[in-house]
């Protein structure tokens, strides 16, 4: 089929995969955080019609104005085992066009690439669930047990308005549900010149809170001590210093122990920092793993250069190895002082699940098929996703968003990164094994 001459990349030469992560890249669906967003309702209506297409029947839900989930049920061959959830979620992270080399909503295609906010985080995934369910179904087909599709919003300021507001309002949509997968787990990494590919088998806590130090206002050419800006600075150089220890879990020690097998190294004879430098591009991931992280991420104190202000607030971004929430913030507490107010604005679970089982033999069998002798890796991933809203509902989340990527692209970093982009052919692998593992599962 000929394309037209001034649109060298039209949807008749494109996977459908990467046609609807384009279209979904063109919905500005940003979310800013603490309930301010652009919503998600357009591109809702957008896979709901998409979802219509394959004749099934997706619900559509606002949890406010605007922020529209939706979840759609296909039924299997064999409706007594557990069914699987395949989820994804609609909104991004803001992008500020000044830093990127493109419109970050413009869906352009160039290098072989998708380029836009979402293309990593998580559109893809998006489209490679919609585009490997119409080939699942094609001509009739079933996948193997029920799949429940979600597509949720809100997943990037903690699922309040998508994934949590369903759980906890229906969660009859997601009765009989045993396992799911998602995102942020089955891309590939280079070890030692070998590709890997990494599964997510457990999610960090995340604890999102608020130092507040509190003082008289006045007069900026006042002698003062307690000024409020002043002890807050302290107590965010205190947090921001800290370094916390490493603590390895049951995913992090079998992680580093593979990556000493693919390196032919004794596990013993490298540390665990230096075994996740081994990672390259993966590292900055797997090393925040292996510890309790506390960034923080915003200042806000203060209106008039020669006014002192009663108040000075910061941000803290605290991520907690999964069962260590409450002592980091005893600790946290105790780092701070008393003179500093600490507010909790948000906090989720942490998980973690075993790598074993049949949808783990399951996965790792098909990434074999598509990727003869590349090893599949179980880590820990330090941000967090709607799988700790479905763990509410005893069902054990997976990141796997497959995709085959070339050794020498960053990925990790394109996650809320400049420029993100994604190669179409690992657009294209993904729907392939994804339409293998949902036909076989
Ligand atoms: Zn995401």
């Amino acid at each position: 089929m000929t394309a037209p001459a001034t649109s060298p990349a039209s949807a008749d030469t494109l996977d459908l995969t990467t046609e609807i992560a384009r279209d979904l890249i063109r919905f500005d669906t940003t979310n800013y955080g603490e309930g301010r967003s652009n919503g998600e309702t357009d591109a809702a209506e957008y896979v709901a019609e998409k979802l219509r297409a394959l004749g099934l029947a997706p619900e559509l839900f606002d949890s406010e104005p605007g922020r529209t989930s939706v979840v759609a049920r296909v039924p299997g061959r064999d409706r007594s085992t557990g069914a699987l959830v395949v989820h994804g979620h609609l909104d991004v992270v803001p992008a500020d066009p000044a830093n990127w080399s493109v419109d970050p909503f413009g869906g352009e295609i160039k290098d072989g690439m998708l380029w836009g906010r979402g293309a990593v985080d998580m559109k893809n995934m998006d489209a490679m669930i919609l585009a490997s369910l119409t080939d699942v179904l094609d001509q009739g087909g079933q996948p193997e047990r029920d799949l429940i599709i979600a597509f949720f919003a809100d997943e990037e300021a903690g699922g309040v308005f998508g994934s949590h507001h369903l759980v906890d309002t229906r969660p009859d949509l997601f009765a009989g549900a045993t396992e799911a997968i998602s995102e942020v787990g089955g891309y590939s990494i280079s070890i030692g010149g070998e590709r890997a590919y990494l599964l997510q088998t457990g999610e960090k806590a995340l604890i999102w809170l608020k130092l507040v130090a509190h003082g008289p206002a006045g007069h900026g050419s006042r002698l003062v001590t307690d000024n409020a800006i002043t002890r807050l600075a302290e107590a965010v150089a205190k947090v921001g210093r800290r370094q916390w220890p490493i603590r390895l879990t049951n995913t992090t020690r079998q992680l580093l122990s593979e990556i000493a097998r693919i390196l032919g190294v004794e596990p013993q004879s490298m540390g665990p920092d230096e075994l996740a430098l081994a990672t390259g591009t993966a590292s900055g991931f797997i090393q925040a793993s292996l510890r309790t992280t506390m960034n923080p991420t915003v200042l806000q104190a203060g209106y008039k250069h020669n006014v002192i202000p009663d108040r000075a607030e910061a941000l803290i971004d605290v991520r907690s190895l999964p069962g260590e929430e409450d002592a980091v913030l005893a600790e946290l507490a105790e780092l701070v002082g008393p003179d500093i107010e600490i507010v909790v604005m948000h906090r989720d679970v942490g998980l973690e699940t075993e790598f074993a089982g049949p949808l783990i033999d399951r996965i790792v069998q098909t990434l074999d098929t598509h990727d003869p002798g590349a090893p599949v890796l179980p880590y820990l991933m330090p941000a967090g996703t709607d799988n700790k809203a479905l763990s509410k509902l005893g069902i054990k989340g997976y990141g796997f968003a497959p995709l085959k990527l070339p050794a020498n692209l960053d990925f990790p970093a394109l996650f809320h990164g400049v420029d993100e982009r994604v190669p179409l052919d690992a657009l294209v692998f993904g729907r392939t094994v994804l339409t293998d593992l949902l036909t076989t599962y």
